[in-house]
């Protein structure tokens, strides 16, 4: 068993006091690995309370019997048809054959990642409460995913909805700004240094996108780079998914490879003169990748190289933010000092807002350029954004996320130790995935995750867990007594599959 929580520091400062600058409780333990920069603090304590479980876990061969035909192979997802009448059988199903009529975008994700393996997967959701799902077929879900990154504090969390209600009687999108989001620019440039200035947008896109704008205009340079697998946007300059994109829109845009010091210079090297930007995230994950987080060594590297050759450094902080550091940015974490700083997903508690800001030097910049949205003046989405912010800071709700991340790390970590199996986990703890086994390959965490769905845990075999401030630590206890149940079935899998692997020699 490994937990590998990397963790970025400065020069001369320990991990750990960057990590946790709090007090060690009783009752609580350190552990670390071989490096110095590895350590994760975990509260050892375990609380007894049951939660009704919502699904009734299934034997191991009947989870064989129906997930065995493996994601490496492509097979179609015939879980979601009746097997008597091929009429799709639930009320996903029937939104699945709708959806792909109409939505290409979801029929596409259903070829991607709907294999057999994620048939139980809720892709429908009907409605959510604190750190809970149901889905459109009533199943209820201890909610691990927080909508990948937006529900920080808990869904329809009482005091941002009553926020955003209170702006909702006065107008939300009226043309002229209101004074809600002058005031949260205020907020926000009095509370996260260097921001002088802010953009507000909608999504990530719009303030990575806006971020470039800023760069390209105040260097009047061209080229920006990012890491390889990082995402950053949707738009054409940085998407992943390269299938209608003109080469010419990418042309602009080189890759360097995440914590690697010798490849970023080697990067900045080749864009010569014409580099206007450097893109970094805190916390990285690729997709099929395990997260990671930016180390001491490529922090420096990075602001060196930016500093050297006159680039922006922007730090996209669209995913971590108010999950690695009670400031709600990531920079006060990893000790880095950028230009730019690009915030979204969770800092309105799951509505649509985003934030470019930058400092003072880049302002005639960000003065000069146009960028329009017809959304951007959305004063119900900024009233829960400010709402957020206060009550992640009244409530206390990094410190809390911290607790539940390290909790359920400690607890799937002992729970995988007893199964016997070989168990990693990664990232950052409010931020964190596991992998099982020792080769790379994501079988057998596909097997979990989706034997953790079944038992009514909302898990991704493939994405870091966001935990949200909500989860109670029974809630916690629950997820890990499930977990335990669901990893002896993998560890009897794993099993067979390694005997037959020395079978077949
Ligand atoms: N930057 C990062 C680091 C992200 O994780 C994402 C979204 N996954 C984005 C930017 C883009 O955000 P959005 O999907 O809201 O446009």
């Amino acid at each position: 068993m490994r937990l590998r929580f990397v963790l970025g520091c400065q020069p001369g400062q320990r991990p750990l006091d960057l990590y946790l600058a709090r007090d060690l409780g009783a009752g609580q333990t350190t552990t670390s690995d071989s490096t110095s920069c590895n350590k994760v603090t975990i509260p050892l304590q375990r609380g007894s309370v049951h939660i009704p479980r919502p699904h009734a876990a299934q034997s191991s061969s009947a989870l064989r019997s129906r997930h065995l035909s493996a994601p490496e192979n492509g097979a179609p997802n015939r879980c979601y048809r009746s097997n008597v009448t091929d009429e799709p059988a639930t009320n996903a199903a029937r939104l699945q054959a709708r959806a792909e009529r109409v939505l290409p975008g979801t029929a596409g994700r259903k070829r991607q990642m709907l294999h057999e393996f994620m048939a139980d997967f809720p892709w429908f959701v009907e409605r959510g409460e604190g750190a809970t799902l149901t889905d459109v077929d009533g199943r209820q879900f201890l909610d691990l995913m927080g909508a990948y990154g937006p529900n920080l504090l808990g869904h329809r969390h009482p005091r941002v909805e009553q926020a955003a209600a209170r702006q909702q009687l006065l107008g939300d999108t009226m043309g002229g700004l209101g004074p809600v989001t002058i005031e949260l620019a205020e907020f926000l440039t009095e509370r996260i240094d260097p921001i002088d200035w802010v953009f507000v947008g909608k999504n990530g896109s719009d303030a990575t996108s806006y971020a470039l704008r800023v760069a390209r205009q105040a260097t009047g340079r061209s080229r920006v780079l990012i890491a390889e697998a990082a995402y950053h946007t949707a738009q054409d300059w940085g998407t992943m998914f390269p299938n209608g994109v003109p080469e010419p829109h990418r042309m602009l845009t080189s890759r360097f490879v995440y914590n690697d010091p010798e490849s970023l210079r080697a990067a900045v090297a080749e864009a010569g003169d014409d580099l206007a930007a450097i893109m970094l995230t805190p916390f990285h994950q690729g997709f099929y990748e395990q997260p990671d987080v930016a180390t001491p060594a490529f922090v420096q590297a990075v602001e060196q190289e930016a500093r050297r050759s006159g680039a922006v450094l922007v730090l996209d902080d669209v995913r971590a933010n108010m999950r690695m550091h009670p400031s709600g940015a990531s920079h006060d974490r990893i000790g880095i000092r950028p230009d730019i700083v690009c915030f979204g997903k969770a800092v309105a508690n799951g509505r649509a807002v985003s934030v470019c800001g930058g400092s003072d030097a880049l302002r005639d910049a960000a003065d000069a350029i146009g960028y329009l949205g017809t959304f951007f003046g959305s004063a119900v989405a900024h009233a829960a954004c400010l709402e957020t912010f206060r009550t992640f800071d009244d409530e206390g709700a990094f410190d809390r996320m911290l607790d539940v991340g390290e909790r359920l790390s400690k607890g799937l970590s002992d729970a995988a130790s007893s199964a016997d199996l070989t168990f990693d986990v990664s990232g950052y703890p409010t931020m964190a995935m596991v992998h099982i086994g020792r080769q790379p390959g994501p079988y057998l965490d596909h097997l979990w995750a989706a034997g953790m769905v079944r038992r009514g845990v909302l898990i991704h075999p493939t994405v870091a867990w966001y935990v949200c401030a909500a989860l109670t630590d029974a809630q916690v206890d629950t997820v890990v007594e499930r977990a335990a149940d669901c990893f002896a079935e993998v560890a009897v899998e794993a099993a067979d599959r390694e005997r037959a692997k020395t079978a077949g020699g």
